[in-house]
């Protein structure tokens, strides 16, 4: 299953994150995803909860933040947001463009955790995982 290696990975980062900034619990993550990143919401929730079972990061909250996908457009010059990702084409021009800036990421943008009692963070950031675009 992808979303169980994409959420081990968060896992780890974030426990790592989380361990070098002493915390004793983590409250949440919180991850940029991009929509051609290819993970399914639902099924990253359900993962998240079991890589998480037995770490610090057990009951802590997955926030996910979806990023839609930017193309550079070599005809009007300008970065566009596109409305879904069945078309790679600019929505001013319908010229076709393949250059994507954003919409591949799958990264934790930052930990919520707790130190001695008291809350803290954002910790560290770190890269999850690699987009296979
Ligand atoms: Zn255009």
């Amino acid at each position: 299953m992808h979303e169980l290696s994409i959420a081990q990975s968060i896992v780890e980062t974030a426990q790592a994150s989380a361990l070098a900034s002493n915390a004793v619990s983590v409250t949440a993550v919180h991850v940029s995803l991009g929509e051609l990143s290819g993970a399914l919401e639902e099924a990253l929730q359900f993962c998240y909860a079991l890589a998480t079972a037995d770490t610090i990061l057990g009951g802590s909250r997955l926030v996910i933040e979806r990023k839609p996908v930017i193309i550079f457009c070599h005809h009007c010059l300008a970065l566009r947001t596109l409305p879904g990702i069945q078309n790679f084409r600019c929505p001013d021009c319908q010229e076709p463009s393949r250059d994507i800036r954003q919409g591949c990421e799958l990264e934790i943008s930052s930990i919520i955790i707790e130190v001695e009692g008291e809350l803290d963070g954002p910790a560290g950031v770190g890269t999850a995982a690699e987009c296979a675009h």
